[in-house]
């Protein structure tokens, strides 16, 4: 696949279903479509198809059905692991969500609202909040990132430890399959067990079986009252202790609550203008807690204050810094949302999305530190995330003054010695960032078997041609 050269008049089919606005040709104008964020991969595509409809998304997967033409579902393209990313081969093309950003429908009773795939998440939580709803949803990359995108990767981010991951946030999709056919699943059922939830198929299975045009999303209440600190502990332990904490205290309160290396924060500090510590001194390890309640006089400037005061004097927080204002607020979430760019600027870093089930976070940041330092002396473990969920970015940066090539070409050997070790842990290789094209190896080698049999029978009953973004996620698929 494909097995026939695309005949020369395929330009002019796809214009006729897109019309001019939605077909983009020109190398100049394609080349942001070819490569991933990271900078990991550059592929090709004879056009990059830009539908305003779910009936012209139909109609173009049909028309690439019958030429074996591959499509590349693309929304945000902020995946981590190239998976929006096309293949450098020709007979493909890059279809983008991005004109499809129309809110369908929204409903403050039901609590939820019907959006096409192709909306911005930072949009879909400003119109949910103009509604007086929360779309909880968060992570780094929501002023980029799409709807369609972040199902399809099943992306968790900052508050799937209150709200769960975008799967949970989903009762119903609209889903184009690779013959052209739609399931017409936009359903705003809480409860509907009619066979096969088939909607869940397509979240998480990155654009290999089918494109997300719509999807119907739940709502909440919004916000009334929060509270946020940053907080400077002594070790690894600390933080969950001080999850523990919290979660004591009132479970259903906190929001987020994710850990910081003091080396990636040093880093950050090193790189990002404007950032402040707002402590003290720098630590070695911190933990930003967040917690919010949609009820005024919640009381949780007390509740941050008591369950800190208490840590403070079991010595598990050191010192701690908390949010006087929207502004300070801000702030402190900037010293986690920059950690990716921080580790960008600072030089070469291969990123480990690992997670474990929670209790063993401490013991797996310990052991990934060491083993990662005696296999590259003078690197940099640079781990953050999301604590409350089990799941880290184990990221690792390149030693000071090392060649970013030399330390790249050590990737695998450095993405081995974590999963060792997160394997033994009970973990997983990847916890939110998906399969994509960069561990298509490691989904053979962790999830072979009935598993990953069952998955191929399920890609060949629905995309028979291999047509849907070939070279991701299934090994040699
Ligand atoms: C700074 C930064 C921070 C991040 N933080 C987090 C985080 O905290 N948590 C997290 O989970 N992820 C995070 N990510 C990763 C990324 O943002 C998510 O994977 C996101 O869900 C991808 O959305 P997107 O619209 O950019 O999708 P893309 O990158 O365009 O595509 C991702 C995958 O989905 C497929 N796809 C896209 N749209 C569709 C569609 N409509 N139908 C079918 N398939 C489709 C693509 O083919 C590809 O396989 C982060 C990324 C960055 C750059």
């Amino acid at each position: 696949m494909p097995d026939l050269p695309p005949p020369p008049a395929l330009p002019d089919a796809f214009r006729e279903i897109l019309g001019p606005q939605g077909l983009l040709t020109a190398p100049e104008d394609i080349a942001p479509a070819l490569s991933d964020w990271r900078g990991l991969y550059r592929g090709e595509a004879m056009a990059l198809l830009r539908p305003a409809s779910t009936e012209e998304v139909a109609a173009c997967v049909r028309l690439c059905a019958a030429h074996r033409i591959a499509i590349i579902p693309q929304g945000g393209n902020t995946s981590m692991v190239g998976g929006a990313t096309p293949e450098a081969r020709p007979g493909q093309v890059v279809l983008s969500l991005a004109r499809m950003n129309r809110v369908r429908e929204i409903d403050p009773l039901d609590m939820t609202m019907t959006v096409e795939a192709g909306l911005v998440l930072a949009r879909a939580q400003q119109i949910a909040a103009e509604h007086g709803c929360l779309f909880p949803l968060s992570l780094g990359a929501e002023g980029s990132a799409m709807i369609g995108g972040l199902l399809s990767t099943n992306a968790g981010g900052n508050t799937t430890v209150r709200y769960g991951n975008a799967r949970e946030l989903m009762l119903g999709l609209e889903v184009v399959l690779p013959d052209g056919s739609v399931i017409h699943g936009l359903r705003r059922l809480r409860k509907d067990n009619t066979g096969y939830a088939l909607r869940h198929l397509f979240v998480g299975a990155e654009g290999t079986l089918g494109v997300i045009t719509a999807a119907v999303l739940r709502l909440f209440p919004a916000p009334r009252e929060t509270a946020t600190a940053l907080c400077a502990l002594p070790d690894e332990d600390a933080a969950l202790a001080l999850f523990r904490r919290f979660r004591a205290a009132d479970e259903g309160a906190v929001r987020a609550f994710e850990y910081i290396s003091g080396a990636g924060m040093d880093a950050l500090l090193a790189t990002i203008e404007g950032a402040v510590l707002p402590l003290a001194a720098p630590a070695r390890h911190y933990a930003l807690v967040d917690l919010t309640a949609s009820r005024e006089g919640a009381g949780l400037a007390a509740l941050m204050e008591g369950v800190l005061e208490a840590a403070m004097e079991a010595g598990e927080v050191l010192d701690a810094a908390i949010a006087g204002s929207e502004a300070q607020r801000a702030a402190i979430w900037r010293l986690r949302e920059e950690q990716p760019e921080a580790q960008k600027r600072a030089g070469a870093s291969v990123k480990n999305d690992v997670s474990v089930p929670v209790s063993r976070v401490p013991e797996m940041i310990r052991r990934c530190s060491a083993a990662l330092t005696a296999l590259i002396p003078g690197s940099r473990p640079v781990p953050f995330g999301h604590l409350g969920d089990g799941n880290i970015h184990m990221n690792l940066l390149q030693p000071e003054g090392m060649e970013p090539a030399a330390f790249l070409a050590r990737s695998e050997e450095i993405m081995h010695a974590v999963n060792d070790i997160v394997r033994e842990l009970g973990g997983s290789f990847s916890a939110e960032h998906g399969v994509g094209r960069l561990k298509t190896g490691m989904l053979a080698e962790w999830r072979g078997g009935a598993e990953l049999a069952a998955m191929r029978a399920i890609k060949a009953a629905l995309d028979p041609l291999g047509i849907m973004n070939p070279g991701k996620l299934l090994p040699g698929g």
